[in-house]
């Protein structure tokens, strides 16, 4: 889920509908926390398998589920991929990349994090969804 991560970024403008969902509840639970998110500020679309690189990491192959632009305000999906995952897990990724490119937030791999660079398991993010959702927004005040 890295910027760099990609071959070539296509031209993106508004918001893919099925990502829309998950957007209108990052905005909601920002806004639940003082942060305002404006929506058209941000440009994301679903792209095809050869857009995306691969990254090895632990000596296995993984390959790169979405990334952001944040100079172009661009997130891309994998669409491949979002088909046949969850909607926790939709949410989960939606979420990671929006913390890039809305809250300008980095990596933190530190703990179970939204902005952690590897999988999380649904039930966990489930299980801690609010404290979560507090943490990483409680990172984009403490750093401003
Ligand atoms: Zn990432």
């Amino acid at each position: 889920m890295l910027g760099s991560c990609a071959h070539f970024t296509p031209e993106t403008k508004g918001i893919d509908k099925k990502v829309k969902p998950y957007v209108d509840l990052f905005i909601e639970e920002s806004l639940k926390r003082g942060i305002l998110v404006d929506r058209n500020d941000i440009n994301i679309g679903m792209g095809e398998n050869d857009e995306f690189a691969y990254e090895v990491r632990d000596n296995t192959m993984i390959s790169v589920l979405g990334y952001c632009r944040p100079d172009r305000k661009t997130i891309r999906i994998k669409e491949s991929h979002w088909t046949m995952i969850s909607d926790v897990e939709r949410e989960i990724i939606i979420f990671h990349e929006l913390g890039h490119c809305v809250l300008f937030l980095d990596h933190f791999d530190d703990a179970i994090d939204i902005m952690n660079s590897r999988r999380m398991e649904p039930i966990l993010y489930f299980q801690h969804r609010q404290d979560l959702l507090d943490r990483m927004i409680k990172r984009v005040r403490t750093s401003r």
